[in-house]
């Protein structure tokens, strides 16, 4: 891996606390970050080295999945951080930021490959890319990287903008847009499940998959967050990046090669032919939902009107499901469910692949009921994979029941996605960052379903906390003769 300097602005806020220094600090004890690696963390704050390092010290010891025990081992980790102070949106401070990262390129014998992380507000991602730019930042002998964190635009339009103004100064091949989704083990996993398993890519069309649903639920409700999350609401916050991006993933044909320029234009064909909503057809296909006042795990909770900071008429959703159809030959018919909520009776990111029931009527003259196979692929909390079959149960006169098959991996001291995302951008690997053109294309799809919201078109439907959502989203799969499966 070539030697770099890692420059985090946002380095004293909350994202690089709990993720990124203990994904730097994991990486580190796996030797999976260079020989020379200079990190400078750029802030608000006025902090000496020593103030940072132990900041530093201190979330590794809060959220760091390895403690460390080791002295040695953390005092060499520290050893690498530098902090600048610095008002990222004037061009004073930079110049001093250049000639740390020069003087630290000096001190180690870094070839000039600088890596910019931005972990802070949306509004300052095209400010910084500007000034990195002006300022000599990015003008190196080496490569430079941009890691950029979502939301990458507010809706289409901003979006775009953002990227005009982005790409001034650095080349797609250079940006790495962070969807965490993406660095979630079994969403890694996806492509080797679909690929590496003949018995699942024959199987893996309109011939014998009669929908696909994917469901990320959450017990938690709107938390600190409503200052963002009431002007986002699930659409914004989880449909437009994850939920697209796990169908992407899903949906995507075998690439030519393993490599991120084939899944890229894997994926990318997917948004291609996602057929577009128009936005009189909201309606018809996507339920919206805001939960109010209920009971998680015993206790009561608040509904979302009643949340601090959110207004008392908020029309904003925290719950969605949509019936999405990719018109291409190999999915044509096969309705794809997804659904994302706050304050559900389950935290559960899993995707259940239901097959045909060819085999239905055969059994249905012996009075028998088989139920369809299932692929589940759970993603969060839970990591792991199970197929639902049908089996003979000799102890009931030979019945067909469902049966289980566990094909859980181990997942003790499996990375977080942070340090395989990271571990990625390091080595300059883009597969599992987002492209521009699926950024556009997902907030080109999400666009009607926007304005729909913003015009009322379609209704709120109230949902109890603690529940499975709006019974309209149970409805949406029931007028296809379908079901949720692993609802309670
Ligand atoms: P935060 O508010 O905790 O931290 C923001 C950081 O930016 C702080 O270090 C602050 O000092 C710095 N900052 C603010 N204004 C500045 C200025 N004018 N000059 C210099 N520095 C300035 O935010 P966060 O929760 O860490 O989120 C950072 C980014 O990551 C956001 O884009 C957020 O949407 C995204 N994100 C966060 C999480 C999370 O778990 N916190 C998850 C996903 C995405």
């Amino acid at each position: 891996m070539d030697s770099m300097t890692f420059v985090l602005f946002g380095s004293t806020g909350d994202l690089a606390k709990r993720k990124i220094f203990p994904a730097i600090y994991n990486l580190l004890l796996d030797q999976k970050i260079p020989r020379a690696f200079s990190v400078i963390g750029v802030g608000r704050q006025e902090l000496t080295d020593v103030e940072f390092q132990s900041f530093v010290e201190q979330s590794l010891r809060t959220f760091s999945r390895r403690k460390p025990e080791d002295d040695s081992n953390l005092e060499e980790f520290l050893r690498i951080f530098r902090y600048c102070h610095l008002d990222v949106t004037k061009n004073e401070g930079y110049q001093s930021l250049l000639e740390m990262v020069q003087c630290r390129e000096k001190e180690l014998g870094i070839p000039e490959n600088r890596m910019f992380y931005l972990s802070v507000a949306p509004k300052f991602f095209d400010v910084i890319a500007l000034k990195i730019k002006e300022s000599g930042l990015g003008s190196t002998k080496g490569w430079k990287r941009l890691i950029i964190e979502k939301p990458f635009g507010h809706d289409l339009k901003s979006a775009q903008d953002l990227n005009e103004k982005v790409s001034k100064a650095f080349e797609e091949d250079e940006i790495y847009r962070i969807d965490h989704y993406l660095g979630k083990p079994m969403v890694q996993n996806l492509e080797a499940l679909e690929f590496a398993n003949p018995v699942f890519q024959a199987l893996w069309n309109n011939q014998y998959i009669a929908n696909v649903q994917i469901t990320a639920s959450e017990t938690v409700g709107v938390e600190e967050r409503a200052g963002y999350y009431d002007h986002a609401g699930a659409i914004r916050d989880m449909v437009q990046n994850h939920m697209l991006q796990m169908l992407m993933m899903t949906a995507m044909q075998l690439p030519k090669r393993l490599t991120a320029k084939d899944i890229r234009h894997e994926k990318r064909k997917v948004m291609e032919s996602l057929r577009p909503l128009r936005k009189d057809d909201v309606v018809k296909h996507v339920v919206r939902g805001q939960y109010g006042p209920g009971e998680i795990q015993n206790k009561a909770v608040i509904g979302y009107r009643e949340e601090p900071g959110v207004t008392r008429s908020s029309m904003t959703d925290t719950f969605v499901a949509a019936r999405l159809w990719i018109d291409d030959p190999f999915w044509k018919g096969v309705p794809f469910y997804i659904r994302t909520g706050k304050r559900m009776r389950e935290k559960s990111t899993h995707i259940v692949i239901e097959f045909k029931n060819t085999v239905k009527d055969l059994y249905i003259a012996q009075n028998e009921k088989p139920v369809p196979n299932l692929l589940v692929i759970q993603i969060n909390p839970n990591e792991g994979v199970s197929l639902q079959l049908n089996s003979k149960n000799p102890l009931k006169s030979g019945q067909i029941e469902p049966v289980t098959v566990d094909f859980s991996p181990d997942t003790k001291d499996v990375p977080e996605a942070y340090e395989l995302l990271l571990f990625d951008a390091l080595r300059g690997d883009s597969t599992f960052f987002v492209h521009w053109n699926e950024v556009e294309s997902s907030w080109k799809w999400v666009q009607p379903i926007l304005e729909a919201f913003e015009e009322n078109l379609l209704p709120l439907h109230l949902y109890p906390a603690g529940s499975e959502g709006p019974e309209a989203s149970r409805k949406l799969l029931e007028e296809d003769g379908f079901q949720w499966w692993l609802d309670k």
